[in-house]
C-alpha cells in the first residue's frame, strides 16, 4: 500500500511504537572521520582517561565512538522523551501560502517544552550518564540560559545537583529564564564570580566586566574537578551532543516516510552545531553511502561567520583556553561578536563532525544579516502562530529565500527545516527591531584576524 496520494496533515506525529529507540553517529558512515580531540600540552589525542576527569565515563565513551551506527537510548531516557516528544513536524501551509510559492515547507518543531528548546534532548541523556555514574550532580555555564534552563529540568527529574554559571549580562538581563532554573532547584551563579580561583582572578583584573561564556566555562570546569562527585557537561558543540540530538533527524525522516515526502534540502541554524547536525543525521548517512541525495544548508549570522569566513583548524573550544583543542572551523577562541549582535548563535567555532563534512563538501553554508532574519522570524510569527527564537529564524530566513527562489524557477522543491525553540525571552532583541534600532554589522577582514590570531601555534596547525 501507498501513501503517496494521502492529504498531508498540517503536523506529523509519530505514535510510540514509531518513536526512534536508538541514536545514529553519522561518524560510522564518514569515510574521513572528524579529527580526535587533542590535549593542548602534549598535541596527543585526549585519552578517555583524561576527559574522564571532566566528563561522565560513558559520555567519553560516546565522544570517542566513531564507529558504532546505532546506539540504544536507555529506557529511563526514552521514557522521559515521551514526556514531549515527538515533536511536531508541521506543513507550512500558511507560510507556503503567504509566499505564494509552489515549494512545500515542513518544519520540526523543537520548542514545545519549558525549557523552550531542543537542547532537553541532550540535557536529560548528560544528567541521565552522570546519575548512573552514582555522581552527586553537575556543572555548566550557560550564556542565552536556554541550555542552563534545559539541564536544570533533567537534573530535577533525576534527584541530580546542578550548579550553573550563567554569564552575568545575561543574568541580570534575563531575570526569568534564572528563575526558571531556580525553580527547577538549580543554583544559579553570575559569572564571573569569587566562588572561583578563575572568576576571582578575573574580578581583580577587570571589576566592571559583564562575563563571558569563555569565563563561565573555565568556572564552571574548574568547579566540576575540584568537587568530589561532579562532571562537567556542555549542550553544544561536542559529538556526543550531536549523537543524542540525532533523535530531531530520526523522527523527521520517520515522519517523512509515513507519507513517501523525499525533501530535496534541509535547513537548519548553526551555533556548535548540535541541532543541526542532529537533524541532518540520517539522511547524511543515507548520502554518505550514496543511497540518496540531498542539500544542507547550514545558516549562521554574518556577524560570527564561523564556516563561511572560519579557518578549518586545530583551536581552544572556549574563550579561556581550559578545553582540549578540537579541529574546526573557527573564528579564533577569543573573537567575539559585535555588540549590536542579538540574534545568538554566537559561538566562535563549530562542531568538528559538521566541519569535516562541510570542509568535503557533504554540507553548504550561508551567511545572514540579522535585520533580514527578525524580518523572517516577524513574517513567519504572523502567519505560522509561533514566536521563534531569533537561532531558529537564521533558518527561516533561508528556507524562505529558497521558498522564492522556488516560486521565480517554478520548481515544486521540498524545503525541511529545524525549528529549534521559542523566543518569549529574546524581547530584548525583538524591542530593538520593533523600535527599529537593530543594525548589522559584518566583521571586516582586520576584525577577523584578531581572532585568528589566538589560533594556537604549532607545526601543521598553519592558517
Ligand atoms: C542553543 C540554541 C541554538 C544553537 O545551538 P546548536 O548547538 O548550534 O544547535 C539554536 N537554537 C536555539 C533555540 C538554541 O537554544
Amino acid at each position: 500500500m501507498t501513501n503517496q496520494n494521502k492529504e498531508i496533515p498540517y503536523k506529523i506525529f509519530l505514535n510510540e511504537n514509531e518513536m526512534p529507540k536508538q541514536w545514529y553517529n553519522v561518524r560510522a558512515d564518514m569515510k574521513t572521520k572528524p579529527a580526535p580531540l587533542l590535549n593542548p600540552n602534549t598535541l596527543k589525542p585526549m585519552t578517555a582517561k583524561e576527559l574522564s576527569v571532566v566528563f561522565c565515563d560513558e559520555l567519553v565513551a560516546q565522544e570517542l565512538n566513531n564507529d558504532t551506527a546505532y546506539l540504544d537510548i536507555p529506557h529511563e531516557i526514552l521514557n522521559f522523551y515521551k514526556m514531549y516528544r515527538p515533536s511536531p513536524l508541521v506543513r507550512a501551509y500558511c507560510l507556503e501560502k503567504k509566499l505564494d510559492t509552489p515549494a512545500k515547507i515542513y518544519y520540526k518543531f523543537e520548542g514545545n517544552n519549558t525549557s523552550g528548546s531542543h537542547k532537553l534532548n541532550s540535557a536529560i541523556a548528560q544528567a541521565y550518564y552522570a546519575k548512573n555514574q552514582g555522581l552527586k550532580g553537575v556543572t555548566t555555564e550557560t550564556g542565552a540560559g536556554q541550555w542552563g534552563t534545559a539541564l536544570s529540568m533533567a537534573c530535577a527529574y533525576l534527584g541530580l545537583d546542578c550548579k550553573v554559571f550563567m554569564v552575568k549580562c545575561s543574568y541580570e538581563q534575563k531575570p526569568f529564564r534564572r528563575e526558571v532554573m531556580r525553580t527547577y532547584g538549580a543554583s544559579v551563579t553570575p559569572s564571573p564570580s569569587n566562588l572561583t580561583k578563575i572568576g576571582q582572578k578575573i574580578l581583580s583584573d577587570h571589576p566592571d566586566t559583564t562575563g563571558s561564556l569563555g569565563c563561565a566555562i573555565s568556572e564552571a570546569v574548574e568547579v566540576a574537578v575540584g568537587s568530589e562527585g561532579y562532571r562537567y557537561v556542555l549542550g553544544s558543540v561536542l559529538n556526543q551532543v550531536l549523537l543524542h540530538q540525532s533523535i530531531i533527524g530520526l523522527e523527521t525522516k520517520a515522519a517523512l516516510d509515513k507519507y513517501n515526502i523525499q525533501p530535496d534540502m534541509i535547513i537548519g541554524c548553526a551555533g556548535g552545531g548540535s541541532n543541526l547536525g542532529g537533524l541532518i543525521s540520517p539522511f547524511m548517512g543515507e548520502k554518505l553511502r550514496g543511497e540518496k541525495d540531498y542539500r544542507f544548508i547550514a545558516v549562521e549570522p554574518a556577524s560570527c561567520p564561523s564556516l563561511t569566513r572560519g579557518k578549518f583548524v586545530y583551536d581552544f573550544c572556549d574563550t579561556g583556553m581550559v578545553t582540549p583543542l578540537a579541529k574546526m572551523y573557527t573564528l579564533g577562541s577569543n573573537f567575539i561578536p559585535s555588540a549590536n549582535h542579538a540574534g545568538g548563535l554566537r559561538y566562535h567555532g563549530m562542531n568538528s563532525v559538521l566541519s569535516q563534512l562541510y570542509h568535503d563538501g557533504y554540507m553548504e553554508a550561508k551567511s545572514v544579516e540579522q535585520t533580514s532574519v527578525f524580518e523572517a522570524a516577524e513574517m513567519f510569527a504572523k502567519v505560522e502562530g509561533i514566536l521563534p527564537a531569533p537561532e531558529s529564524s537564521h533558518a527561516i530566513r533561508v528556507a524562505i529565500d529558497e521558498a522564492l527562489k522556488c516560486k521565480e524557477n517554478g520548481e515544486e522543491k521540498t524545503i525541511v527545516f529545524g525549528l529549534t525553540g521559542t523566543g518569549y525571552f529574546d524581547m530584548f532583541a525583538y524591542e530593538r527591531y520593533n523600535n527599529g534600532e537593530m543594525t548589522d554589522y559584518i566583521p571586516t577582514e582586520a576584525d577577523l584576524a584578531v581572532g585568528f590570531a589566538g589560533i594556537p601555534k604549532f607545526y601543521g596547525n598553519e592558517i
